[in-house]
């Protein structure tokens, strides 16, 4: 039977070849990607996407014009992403963060050296590990491997990981299998998202037309 390292690789190869380059993350600054990853929290991006296009109607893309905004008036505008007011309050949360460490120099506060950005970032209420290391990878371009529910279910349906297995434990079996690569990485992960989103679903999952059916 092949490594793991040769197993996660096929898994890129077959996800890779069905679903095409994936380009992620879907944002067109940093500051959206940032703004995305707190937004797309226990929720699916149709709804981020509508929360997103709001902001950018009214012209709320930048951390000097959201920070300022009352939190209510925030919490309508993000309405389509769910869970409108906690993720006004984390959004919030996160724009002090930056005001509080760079004077608001979003550039300065994502060129912070890794661990020290990743300490940083986890100690903004509301903003978990999988949070931040999407802002790590996708904002920050650091090649950390961002692990979701989807990561998991995956893995553990094709009997590569345990049930149990928690968070940090699963993001290493990528990071410790394969090349610290912000491509491959940034990619694998939104392979990952689309497989999850258009076959691996929690109830009854589509395997005859995935491309990971007989891996
Ligand atoms: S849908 Fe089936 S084949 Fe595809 S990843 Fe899930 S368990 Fe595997």
């Amino acid at each position: 039977m092949a490594g793991i390292s040769e197993q996660l690789r096929a898994i890129y190869r077959l996800l890779a070849g069905h679903f095409g380059p994936q380009h992620w993350w879907p944002g067109e600054t940093p500051f959206e990607v940032m703004v995305g990853a707190i937004l797309i929290q226990n929720t699916n991006w149709n709804n981020v996407e509508k929360a997103i296009a709001n902001l950018r109607d009214v012209d709320l893309l930048s951390l000097e014009r959201l920070s300022a905004l009352d939190s209510g008036l925030l919490a309508e505008y993000i309405r389509p992403a769910g869970y409108h007011n906690l993720k006004a309050a984390r959004l919030h949360n996160l724009c002090s963060r930056v005001l509080e460490v760079s004077q608001g120099d979003l550039d300065h506060f994502l060129g912070q050296p890794l661990e020290e950005l990743r300490l940083q970032l986890l100690g903004v209420k509301g903003i978990g590990p999988e949070t931040a290391d999407a802002i790590l990878l996708y904002a920050a371009r650091y090649p950390v491997f961002v692990v979701d529910t989807y990561t998991h279910r995956i893995l553990s349906r094709h009997q590569l990981i345990d049930e149990e297995c928690g968070y940090h434990q699963l993001q290493e079996l990528f990071t410790d299998h394969l090349e610290a690569d912000l491509h491959l990485f940034g990619e694998y992960h939104a392979l990952l998202v689309q497989t999850g989103k258009h076959y691996c679903r929690k109830s009854r999952p589509d395997c005859s037309h995935c491309p990971l059916d007989g891996f």
